[in-house]
């Protein structure tokens, strides 16, 4: 179990989230949003990002 697993437990949420990774920064973050457009970089706000495959 991972990190972000136990802390779902933590918090009684099984809301599904989406992992992105930011191509102007390289930054890899969550959203709830499975809407890419409506998702920006936590980082540089840029909203060129592309979705991670879950491994
Ligand atoms: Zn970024």
């Amino acid at each position: 179990m991972g990190f972000l697993d136990s802390v779902r437990g933590l918090f009684g949420t099984d809301e599904r989230t989406f992992h992105y990774v930011c191509e102007r920064c390289d930054t890899e973050f969550e959203s709830t949003k499975s809407d890419m457009s409506a998702v920006a970089c936590p980082d540089c706000r840029s909203t060129k990002i592309r979705a991670v495959s879950p491994a």
